[in-house]
């Protein structure tokens, strides 16, 4: 059983300024999370990208082109010695009422059963609410990153723990 890391993209790993009239794509967050993550491999964690693109049920990104720019996060990443080992995501918009949009958790669940993933160490990073009760519904702890939209997180949905950026990752799973 390996433990793993489910990130968020858009806001977590990538710039989502101007969201949700600009669509975040593939710029990365460089500053603000290329330490945590090569804390987190060091650490033995699996690292798993875990995204709603509803741009694709909206009609303004392609299936290809939401491809293209995990490809390219992958790739960057790749770049920087860092391991992306598996990416899902949903495609659907909210009123589509899939099983697979976050707040629920089918991704993050289809994801441990393809890669044997110890959910009792394993947690969700995002900066948002839905990526928090996604977490929580999965049964894995939660970290709210205040980067993106977590820089103004209101919600009566409370995460485990909450960093400024993922650099800081090491403080509170550390101590866990
Ligand atoms: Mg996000
Ligand atoms: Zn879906």
């Amino acid at each position: 059983m390996v433990k793993a890391i489910f990130l968020d993209k858009d806001g977590t790993l990538v710039d989502n300024s101007g969201y949700p009239t600009i669509i975040p794509t593939d710029k990365l967050l460089y500053h603000d999370i290329l330490v945590g993550l090569s804390w987190l491999q060091q650490q033995g964690y699996v690292l798993i990208l875990i995204s709603n693109q509803s741009w694709i049920a909206k009609g303004r990104l392609s299936q290809t082109e939401v491809q293209m720019i995990f490809s390219s996060v992958w790739q960057q990443l790749r770049q920087a010695d860092i391991l992306i080992k598996d990416m899902f995501y949903c495609p659907h918009a909210s009123w589509d009422n899939c099983s697979c949009r976050k707040p629920l958790p089918k991704l993050i669940l289809k994801a441990v059963k393809k890669h044997g993933i110890d959910l009792s160490k394993s947690y969700m990073v995002g900066d948002m609410e839905d990526d928090i009760l996604a977490g929580q519904r999965a049964g894995v702890k939660t970290i709210l990153v205040q980067t993106g939209c977590g820089k103004k997180y209101v919600s009566t949905v409370i995460p485990d723990f909450i960093i400024s950026n993922l650099n800081h990752i090491h403080e509170v799973i550390d101590n866990d």
